[in-house]
């Protein structure tokens, strides 16, 4: 097969994905690219609920990342700064971004530490929308609700199987998926993979917490803050997600998110989801105690939310087998928020693309 129309399979239609295959279609038109996507839509950890109160009023929540911020990051190279720059230029241009409205209360723990956060922005119809916009730019054929489960490594093909009996072969394998569910891949993905890579791997850590999005029709009580970061033992963080778009607070339904802290989402990670919603709308209750009862209400446990431990040295990616090609990338190869992302799309880009015709 001739190296122009190569099959590149991506697994994973999160911000990472969706960017490689974007940065890949723009670099090579000629190249074949599929994805497998288990989940029903694209987005992964940039989440958004989408509800109808009623058949009049849609409303939505962002379950996942909560909004975007463009960093002053001085260990930028100026190729990478290009890149952001452009890409930061086309969300904005397009409205796919428009600034966070309002106001942020308490601190976060910063992602990026050695950074300097300018400026923050949110996506209209919902953080899922930027992931979105580079699947639709790149039209990879992206197959939704299939599930990779095995992967079989042969001389020079790889052979993907999907949880519902699927079978599909590539030439080189972008996987985006979290490290973990990774390592739990069956088949001989591994085979090829150096000690010291599985080694860097199995070291990978992910916090675990949950997120609740709770919407109202009754009047919702004024606070002086749209997103809030609370030093509480249950909830981290809640925002009016409803006024991150508009100063305006009389909405038709108001949408409020709840983040947890960590320690409770470690802590309650096996506990029955219904459960746990009720402990964090007892806790939301404490904190905002005028609150109406809500006429709808979400609940997602992220297993794997942010990386708090990445991949040590890694260029972005990390290489799992050189012939054929399959390497692993994502946040947990640079940092855990859509400028980690674009590094990690950009630089496995360029790999795959140096590479794939050896
Ligand atoms: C609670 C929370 C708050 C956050 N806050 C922010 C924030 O405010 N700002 C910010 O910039 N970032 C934030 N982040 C981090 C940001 O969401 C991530 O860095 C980013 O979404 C990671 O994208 P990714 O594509 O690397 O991984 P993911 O988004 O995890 O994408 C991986 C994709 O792979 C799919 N998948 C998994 N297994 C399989 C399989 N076997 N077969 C097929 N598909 C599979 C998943 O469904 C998913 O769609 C937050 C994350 C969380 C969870």
């Amino acid at each position: 097969m001739a190296a122009s129309s190569k099959r590149v399979m991506i697994i994973g239609a999160g911000a990472t994905g969706a960017l490689s295959s974007s940065f890949l279609m723009d670099s090579s038109p000629n190249l074949i690219l599929n994805m497998w996507e288990k989940g029903r839509g694209g987005g992964g950890r940039m989440s958004t609920h989408r509800t109808g109160i009623d058949s009049s009023v849609q409303a939505h929540v962002d379950m996942g990342a909560q909004y975007i911020t463009r960093y002053n990051s001085s260990r930028d190279n100026k190729s990478m700064e290009n890149i952001k720059n452009k890409l930061f230029g086309e969300l904005l241009r397009t409205e796919t971004l428009i600034p966070f409205q309002g106001i942020i209360e308490g601190s976060p723990q910063s992602a990026t530490p050695t950074a300097t956060p300018t400026v923050h922005y949110v996506s209209a119809n919902g953080i899922n929308g930027v992931p979105k916009y580079f699947l639709e730019r790149s039209k990879v054929n992206v197959k939704y609700r299939t599930q990779l489960e095995s992967v079989e490594i042969k001389d020079e093909s790889i052979v993907l199987t999907s949880s519902d009996g699927l079978v599909e072969e590539a030439e080189s394998l972008i996987l985006t998926l979290p490290v973990p569910q990774c390592l739990s891949l069956k088949g001989n993905l591994f085979k090829d993979t150096p000690q010291d890579v599985l080694d860097n791997l199995r070291g990978v850590a992910y916090s675990s917490r949950y997120a609740l999005g709770l919407f109202f029709t009754e009047p919702v009580p004024k606070t002086s803050w749209t997103g809030k970061y609370y030093d509480d033992s249950i909830v981290r963080y809640m925002c009016w997600d409803s006024n991150k778009y508009s100063l305006k607070d009389d909405n038709e339904v108001s949408s409020l998110l709840v983040h947890s802290s960590v320690p409770f989402g470690l802590k309650e990670l096996e506990t029955d989801k219904d459960r746990v919603k009720e402990v964090l709308l007892g806790a939301v209750k404490e904190l905002l105690p005028d609150l109406p009862p809500p006429v709808h209400s979400y609940i997602i446990r992220w297993r794997y939310s942010q990386v708090f431990k990445g991949y040590v040295g890694s260029p972005g990616y990390a290489v799992l087998s050189s012939k054929p090609l399959v390497v692993i990338t994502g946040d947990a190869f640079t940092h855990s928020n859509l400028e980690g992302c674009i590094e990690a799309a950009a630089m496995t880009t360029d790999y795959i693309l140096e590479n794939i015709h050896n």
